[in-house]
């Protein structure tokens, strides 16, 4: 069984009727209902609000993917918890971060560099697959249209990705590095732009299969998740 713990910020749906409408169940809770569909997925969700977040030390210690959605709240997250969320991917965890998530404490801490952009609401986006071989794409077309979709636009200020599997075009001309992999330590990290909380975007099977590939792309499998540790090599 790949073990997944779906993190969901769940403050928009909450307060907002219009995300209330298209997430009755809250982001988390969308993402829970397809991914449960697979038969080796064993999948548990926590939010902002839970103690310590819900991401305690045994949780992320039986987490082999974490997907993660977070935006108004990212500075309120606690540093502690972001820290631990860089040593468990360090140590194998793998790691799927959604949309705003980009600006989280976590993944600012992994990546390392600013990871601003440009955005603006309400723009059609195509987005295109560009690494059709890449796991992650498998069974994706070549072209997905999103009806409506925040815009994500360049220069996203990201270290060099180990692949840009997808590209967004936005109706109002920017383009954007959408879907990209990266390695850290032994942990793999799947960014993945789409799914801005107005728009009904994690309701579109093709985006529903790119998450449950990108589960199993960055799925430790095979690794042992021990923190990598500096050692001295005699003789
Ligand atoms: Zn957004």
């Amino acid at each position: 069984m790949i073990r997944i713990t779906v993190w969901n910020e769940n403050k928009h749906e909450q307060e907002l009727d219009v995300v209330k409408k298209i997430y009755p169940e809250g982001i988390h809770g969308c993402i829970k209902d397809f991914l449960i569909r697979e038969e080796d997925f064993e999948v548990h969700t926590a939010t902002f609000y839970d103690e310590d977040h819900g991401l305690t030390e045994e949780v992320l210690s039986n987490t082999d993917v974490l997907i993660y959605w977070s935006h108004a709240l990212q500075d309120q997250f606690s540093d502690e918890v972001a820290e631990r969320i860089k040593r468990h991917v360090l140590s194998g965890m793998g790691l799927i971060a959604l949309h705003s998530a980009h600006y989280s404490k976590m993944l600012r801490l992994l990546m390392g560099s600013t990871m601003t952009l440009k955005w603006k609401h309400d723009e059609e986006e195509k987005l295109w697959c560009l690494a059709p071989l890449h796991p992650i794409a498998k069974g994706i077309p070549e072209c997905i249209s999103i009806p409506e979709e925040e815009m994500y636009g360049e220069p996203f200020d990201i270290p060099k990705p180990d692949d840009v599997v997808f590209a967004g075009w936005f109706s109002n001309g920017y383009v954007f590095r959408s879907g990209c992999t990266f390695t850290r330590g032994k942990g793999k990290i799947f960014y993945f732009q789409p799914g801005h909380e107005t728009n009904p975007t994690y309701h579109i099977p093709e985006i529903q299969r790119i998450i449950v590939n990108a589960v199993r792309f960055c799925n430790p499998e095979g690794i042992k998740r021990i923190m990598p540790q500096n050692k001295e090599v005699k003789g």
